[in-house]
C-alpha cells in the first residue's frame, strides 16, 4: 500500500460520534500543546518514513535472516545451551502410520484458548472415523495464578468434554481413556510421556510449575477430578501439527505455528544432531523442536520493539516471536501509533488514556483495520475508537493503515525467511531431497489462518528467496487444527497398550 500523507489534516474528525455505535466514549486524555498543523504533519511522516527504513525487509537482509537461522540451528544440534535455538529433542520418531486404531484424547495449551478433542480412529481404510472437539478460553487471571489452579481448571475442562463421549465413540475394552498432550511452551522432554517447563512465554507468569514435569502435573489434576485419563504423549504444538499433516501428506517435512506466539519443527536425520544421548531412534530420523521464537540474529528492529520488550515479562528473550508473532503485532502498531499522536498530534491535541494501555489494539484489530475497504475507512475510524479511543480523519486513517501494514509486512516475511532458513539446513544435509522435490510446509495458528496480508507476505518472501523455480517445489499448507489431531494420533502411536 502507498500513501501520500499530504492530506492528512491534524485535528479534525471526519464524522459525529452518533455514528459510532456500541461505544461509551468518556475521553479521559491528557492534552497536548500542539505546534502548527504542517509542523505536526512532517513529525508523524518523519516517524513513518523512519519507521518504514527500520523495518525494510529487502532480499540481503531476508537472505541474512535465513542464513542465520540455518547456522543457529546447527549450533544448537551441536551443543545444548550454545546458540538462541534450542533445538529440542521431541522424543517423537514413531510417526502415525494409519494403522492406528481406537479413541484417542487430545488437549492443546496454547495460549489464548486451550482446546479439546477426541477422535476415533478405524485403521488403515477407514482413517479418521469421527472427531469432536471444543474450545475454552483461559481465564485471565489463571495465568498470574499457581499451578495448580490452571491445571485444575484444564482438567475439569477435560472431565466435562469426557462425561459427552456418546455412541460414535468407543473405548476399546480393558483400556484407559489415553491423552496426547499438546504443550505449546519450551519443555525440556525426557521421554515421548515426561518433560520438564523451562519457562513460561507468551504471558504465562503461573508460579510453581517451570522445572516441573508438565505431564505428571497434568495427570495429577485429572486424578483429583476423578477422571480416568492418562498422557501417552506429550508434543508440542508443531510436533502436532506436523505429526497430523503427515497423516495425510507424507511430503511434510516442517511445521509452523504462527498464533499468539510462533514455533516451528521439523524431520531430521538422527546423525546430523551430534548432541544426541546414543541411538535413540529407529527409524534414524526424529522430529526436532526448534523453539525458534527465541531466535534473534540480525532483526531489523525498531525503537519499539525494544520499549515492548523492555515493557515485557520476559526482556530480552524471544525476540523473533516478538517481531512475528499474534500477541505483539497490535501492540507494536499501537507503540507507534501513540508516538505519532504524542509527537506528531496526529489525532488532535489530546491523547485518549487507552491509547496510551499497553496493548488496547491487538492484532486482530489491526487485520481487521486491513480488511477495510469502504471509502471512508469507516472500519478503521470505529475500530480506532472503540479500541483506542481515538476519533479520527481520513489523513489519520491512511497513516494508521500505513503502519498496520508496515509491521504486518515485516512481520510476514521475516517469518517466511525463517522457513527458508530451515529448509536450506535441511537441503544442506539431504542434498536435493528438500529443493529437488515436493516438500510441504505445515502451517498453523490464528494468526497465519486469519491475515491475509501477513499470509501474502511471507509467501512473497519464501518465492524473493528461492527464486521461481525453486519456490514451486515448495508447498506451504493451511493445516488446520492438525495439531490436535497429530496429539491424538501420537498418543495412538506411542500407546501404552499393545495394539
Ligand atoms: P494459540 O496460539 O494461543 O494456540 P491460536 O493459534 O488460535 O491460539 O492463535 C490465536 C492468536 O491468533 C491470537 O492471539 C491473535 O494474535 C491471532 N489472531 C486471532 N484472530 C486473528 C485475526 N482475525 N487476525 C489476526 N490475528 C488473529
Ligand atoms: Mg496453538
Amino acid at each position: 500500500m502507498s500513501m501520500t500523507t499530504a492530506s492528512a489534516a491534524v485535528g479534525s474528525v471526519c464524522f459525529p460520534r452518533s455514528r459510532i455505535r456500541g461505544s461509551s466514549f468518556h475521553p479521559r486524555m491528557s492534552i497536548r500543546s500542539s505546534g502548527s498543523s504542517t509542523d505536526t504533519l512532517s513529525s508523524v511522516t518523519q516517524i513513518l518514513t523512519k519507521l518504514h527504513k527500520d523495518c525494510a525487509t529487502p532480499v540481503p537482509v531476508l537472505r541474512h535472516v535465513a542464513d542465520s537461522m540455518a547456522n543457529d540451528m546447527r549450533a544448537g544440534l551441536a551443543v545444548d545451551g550454545s546458540s538462541d535455538l534450542k533445538m529440542i529433542l521431541s522424543y517423537v520418531d514413531a510417526l502415525p502410520t494409519g494403522n492406528e486404531k481406537g479413541l484417542f484424547y487430545a488437549l492443546d495449551l496454547g495460549g489464548t484458548n486451550f482446546r479439546v478433542l477426541r477422535v476415533q480412529l478405524g485403521g488403515t481404510d477407514q482413517r479418521v472415523i469421527a472427531t469432536e472437539a471444543e474450545q475454552v478460553s483461559i481465564p485471565q487471571e489463571l495465568m498470574f495464578g499457581t499451578s495448580e489452579e490452571l491445571f485444575d481448571f484444564i482438567a475439569s475442562g477435560l472431565a466435562k468434554f469426557a462425561e459427552k463421549e456418546n455412541g460414535e465413540f468407543q473405548l476399546s475394552q480393558g483400556r484407559n481413556r489415553e491423552l496426547g498432550f499438546t504443550f505449546s511452551f519450551p519443555v525440556k522432554q525426557t521421554s515421548i510421556d515426561s518433560g520438564v517447563l523451562i519457562k513460561w512465554t507468551k504471558g504465562f507468569a503461573v508460579s510453581g510449575t517451570a522445572g516441573r514435569d508438565v505431564v505428571a502435573c497434568l495427570n495429577e489434576a485429572m486424578k483429583r477430578q476423578g477422571l480416568e485419563m492418562q498422557v501417552s504423549a506429550l508434543v508440542n504444538d508443531t510436533v502436532g501439527t506436523l505429526a497430523g499433516a503427515k497423516y495425510w501428506d507424507n511430503d511434510v517435512m516442517i511445521a509452523v505455528i504462527l498464533g499468539t506466539g510462533t514455533n516451528a519443527c521439523y524431520v531430521e536425520r538422527t546423525d546430523a544432531i551430534p548432541k544426541l544421548p546414543g541411538q535413540i531412534s529407529k527409524s534414524g530420523t526424529t522430529i526436532i523442536n526448534t523453539e525458534w521464537g527465541a531466535f534473534s540474529t540480525g532483526l531489523p528492529l525498531t525503537e519499539f520493539d525494544r520499549g515492548m520488550d523492555a515493557a515485557s515479562i520476559n526482556p530480552g528473550e524471544q525476540i523473533f516471536e516478538k517481531t512475528i508473532s499474534g500477541m505483539y503485532l497490535g501492540e507494536i502498531v499501537r507503540r507507534v501509533v501513540l508516538e505519532m499522536a504524542e509527537t506528531g498530534s496526529l489525532f488532535g491535541s489530546s491523547i485518549p488514556e487507552k491509547l496510551q494501555t499497553p496493548f488496547s489494539l491487538r492484532t486482530p484489530h489491526i487485520c481487521a483495520m486491513q480488511q477495510d475497504t469502504t471509502t471512508n475507512l469507516d472500519a478503521v475510524g470505529s475500530i480506532l475508537f472503540n479500541e483506542a479511543g481515538i476519533e479520527s480523519n481520513m489523513g489519520a486513517r491512511k497513516m494508521v493503515l500505513e503502519v498496520c501494514d508496515t509491521i504486518a509486512k515485516r512481520g510476514g516475511r521475516l517469518a517466511g525467511a525463517g522457513i527458508v532458513g530451515i529448509l536450506q539446513k535441511m537441503e544442506d544435509d539431504m542434498e536435493g531431497l528438500i529443493f529437488g522435490k515436493r516438500t510441504v510446509v505445515a502451517m498453523d495458528g490464528g494468526l497465519y489462518e486469519n491475515y491475509p496480508q501477513y499470509r501474502t507476505y511471507l509467501q512473497d518472501a519464501v518465492t524473493d528467496l528461492l527464486g521461481p523455480a525453486l519456490s514451486e517445489n515448495i508447498v506451504i499448507e493451511h493445516s488446520k487444527d492438525g495439531s490436535g489431531i497429530g496429539a491424538a494420533l501420537l498418543a495412538a502411536a506411542n500407546s501404552k497398550y499393545k495394539p
